[in-house]
């Protein structure tokens, strides 16, 4: 099964054992178009696709929205554009291939809770993906609950992935102890509202642990890192167009 990421800064593909929740090749990717229009990025997708032509059957695709039976339904990150564009249909005619759309971190999260660091845990599980923006997905036994948007969560008035994102370490240059402390709020505040009994740390930025793992004083929840890295969202993709 082909998976492919579509984000903020890369538009990622490769072929997915969806059996063993792993890449079978390296990923091929291309850099998000700007500006990331509907059009300009079906056609990158397609190209990605086109990279793994030798790869049958129906694509799965992750888009960092809202995302209804195909639809998105916001743009929070994305161009305004976006919000009504069936994202299936429009990826499904760029490829030639029927094509499933999941939001991102309802992506990642499918494939930690399958594969990686949520695998085999019950009770109420969080994935927070850390990135452009901040994704979320929630799982209870293991079920998602699509579309949770906590990333969207306000700290003091503001929205907390204006605030905690790795987007926001890089361009207010922050060093990791500083960031990690508005990290470590938001996941109070996360746990105060949802009551997880573990909270799993993705994106890209889920490699570097080590640099901000030791700074969450205040979480109570247990907090791991993602097993699958940057790969969660091609992976999760596949799974779920299967
Ligand atoms: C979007 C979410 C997305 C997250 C991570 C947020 O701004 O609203 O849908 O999952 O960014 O990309």
């Amino acid at each position: 099964m082909l998976g492919i990421d579509i984000g903020g800064t890369g538009i990622k593909g490769a072929p997915v054992d969806v059996g063993a929740g792993a890449l079978t090749t390296e990923r091929h990717r291309i850099p998000t178009p700007h500006p990331a229009t509907p059009d300009a990025v079906a056609e990158v997708v397609a190209e990605v696709a086109a990279a793994f032509a030798d790869v049958s059957g129906p694509i799965g695709a992750t888009f960092p929205a809202v995302m209804k039976a195909g639809v998105a339904r916001t743009a929070a990150n994305v161009d305004e554009a976006w919000v009504g564009t069936d994202v299936a249909a429009l990826l499904g005619e760029a490829t030639g291939r029927p094509v499933t759309v999941t939001n991102d971190a309802d992506a990642a999260g499918v494939a930690e809770l399958r594969f990686g660091a949520g695998r085999d845990v019950t009770g109420t599980v969080v994935v927070v993906t850390l990135g452009t923006g901040i994704g979320s997905a929630l799982f209870v036994d293991g079920v998602l609950v699509p579309n949770t948007e906590l990333g969207h969560i306000e700290l003091d008035g503001t929205e907390a992935e204006a605030i905690a994102s790795e987007h926001e370490r890089e361009v207010d240059d922050l060093s990791w102890k500083k960031w990690s402390k508005r990290v470590d709020a938001y996941l109070v505040e996360l746990e105060s509202l949802v009551w997880p009994d573990l909270i799993v740390i993705g994106g890209g930025v889920s490699k570097k642990s080590a640099k901000f793992f030791p700074h969450l004083k205040h979480v109570r929840t247990e907090v791991v890192a993602a097993a699958l890295h940057n790969d969660a969202g091609i992976v999760g993709a596949a799974v779920l167009a299967r």
